[in-house]
């Protein structure tokens, strides 16, 4: 057993002009725009995953709109490409932001002269050390979720984002109790009309994976890749969900980065039942408390409290047996190695403020991706979701800012940052979302139009003013970069608002 400080005294100090830490698509990107603006500096990369996550194949799909695909590298990959990126791999366990250094897991010591974290986030877990309790981030817990999966019979889902919409729609073979906070599925991107929109997919005989995936995939170096019994204004619904996968279960085991899109192909998500099973949501609650039958804290008994081996109380007053839980609600800023003895500002949501050129409040240290947060005062089109398409860009900002920094040259806030745009699959449907989409902020002072063709698409479009400030579309609507250049260009469309969804107007020529 060697010690942390004999392991130190081993390894000299390393130096680098440029340290980025994380190796997810924050980081990998920032490093890569440094590497390629300063070849002769020497960058570091100090990642705790033993693979790098890359951003392949990008396509500008509109002036903000963008696709990419995410691959996981061996890091020896960008080290070929820029001879100057040396890849160390362990994770970070302190920094000393006054005097530029900092230490990492493994026992060396790295100098920098200008830093940027990009460490991620995790999931936020209803409770810790509960051994039924579990969290979706990186492969590994994908891992771990599908081996569960094959032999539970009831699962309760915690969540409405982007996670919790994807898992609920991907498991076959296994009743899905879904509790949302929410009057609708999804809040987290849509709203009740969009819910509506979406919900009989949940209903829908699926057809196996492989025959619909469209989207370009997440991929590693392996290569895995009810009826409703009222409307969503709170209650019970039940679904029936059926179909069956195809793909057989692979997946590297390098954790530690959060998944890109598609993140559950390449693994079985199928329960124990060979029946199609249901979803049920729970709408307007959240857990109250967990236990076990034989936790001595647990409610007097209502129920036989045998059959399952973990119950969930609900804030609606049920309570719901099963097998495990998921914990989808959200994420927390992965900080913790950089905070003791510093003095960086934090958000609320705990991530690391960053200015408008990403620095935190630490000189020389800037931060970009999940464990950031922007607190700039945004344009009033844009907001931060922690999304890969934010994290790529807010690292090769980073990166750019970092380098006008060292040459002394002024730098602006990048246009990407102008209109919240996100291109995203949900149940099989193309989701495109653009600036206000929830009329976020607007409060009462908007007016909304919407378009539903069901089965097909669903339109939205945030006026203000006549002004259009955001728009969801669901489904192959073609409409993106129009509405994408309404809003950009702030024009008043007061006058056409009549025309505006009309289905037999061609609109793109209309605004020619
Ligand atoms: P990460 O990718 O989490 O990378 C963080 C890196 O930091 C890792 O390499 C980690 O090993 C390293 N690290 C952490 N702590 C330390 C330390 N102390 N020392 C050294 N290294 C450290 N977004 C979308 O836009 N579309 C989607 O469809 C989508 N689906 C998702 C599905 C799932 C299951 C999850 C979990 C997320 C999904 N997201 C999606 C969100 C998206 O994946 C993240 O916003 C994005 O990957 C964040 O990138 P990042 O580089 O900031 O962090």
């Amino acid at each position: 057993n060697v010690s942390s400080a004999e392991r130190m005294a081993s390894h000299p100090m390393q130096r680098f002009q440029f340290v980025v830490v994380g190796g997810g698509i924050a980081g990998v990107t920032c490093v890569e725009q440094l590497a390629s603006d300063f070849p002769s500096a020497e960058v570091g990369l100090i990642t705790a995953a033993s693979h790098i996550k890359a951003v392949a194949n990008f396509k500008q799909v509109s002036q903000t709109l963008e696709e990419f695909d995410v691959e996981e590298r061996p890091p020896s990959v960008l080290q070929e490409k820029y001879p100057n990126v040396t890849v160390i791999q362990s994770a970070v366990r302190s920094l000393q932001a006054d005097q530029h250094t900092l230490q990492t897991e493994d026992g060396r010591s790295v100098g920098y002269e200008k830093l940027c974290i990009c460490s991620g986030a995790r999931p936020k877990l209803l409770t810790q050390d509960q051994p039924y309790v579990l969290g979706v981030r990186d492969t590994d817990s994908v891992q771990e979720f599908q081996k569960r999966l094959s032999s539970a019979k009831r699962i309760v889902v915690v969540g409405n984002g982007g996670i919790a919409l994807e898992l609920v729609f991907e498991v076959r073979g296994c009743e899905v109790v879904w509790a949302v906070k929410d009057k609708a599925i999804g809040n987290t991107f849509f709203d009740a009309g969009a819910a509506q929109f979406l919900i009989p997919s949940l209903e829908a005989q699926r057809p196996p994976r492989d025959a619909v995936c469209k989207r370009a995939r997440y991929t590693t170096e392996q290569g895995p890749e009810g009826n409703s019994d009222g409307g969503p204004e709170g209650g019970l619904h039940t679904f029936t969900a059926g179909g069956d996968r195809r793909r057989p279960g692979s997946g590297s085991t390098g954790a530690g980065s959060a998944l890109g899109p598609d993140w559950h192909e390449g693994f079985l998500l199928r329960g124990a039942e060979q029946t199609p099973q249901g979803v049920r949501v729970e709408y307007e609650c959240e857990v109250q408390e967990i236990f076990t039958p034989s936790d001595p804290l647990r409610p007097q008994p209502e129920a036989d409290y045998g059959a399952w081996p973990v119950y969930v109380r609900l804030t609606n007053g049920r309570t719901v047996g099963c097998d495990f839980i998921v914990s989808a609600i959200g994420v927390v800023p992965n900080t913790d190695a950089f905070l003791q003895g510093n003095n960086f500002s934090l958000a609320e949501d705990g991530g690391l403020r960053v200015d408008d050129h990403m620095m935190t409040s630490e000189r020389d240290v800037y931060a970009a991706g999940d464990v950031c947060s922007a607190c700039w005062e945004p344009s009033a089109l844009w907001q931060q979701m922690r999304l890969w398409t934010q994290a790529r860009q807010m690292g090769w900002f980073a990166g750019r800012c970092m380098a006008a920094n060292v040459l002394t040259q002024p730098i602006e806030l990048d246009f990407c940052f102008e209109l919240f745009a996100h291109i995203t699959k949900f149940f099989n449907y193309k989701v495109v979302i653009l600036g206000k989409f929830n009329a976020q902020g607007l409060g009462a002072d908007h007016e909304l139009l919407v378009r539903c063709t069901k089965g097909q698409e669903y339109v939205k479009v945030v006026l203000r003013g006549g002004k259009m400030l955001g728009a969801v579309l669901i489904g192959e609507t073609d409409l993106e970069e129009t509405f994408e250049n309404l809003i950009l260009n702030q024009m008043d469309l007061t006058p056409y608002k009549d025309e505006l969804l009309n289905p037999n107007i061609d609109i793109e020529d209309y605004f020619d």
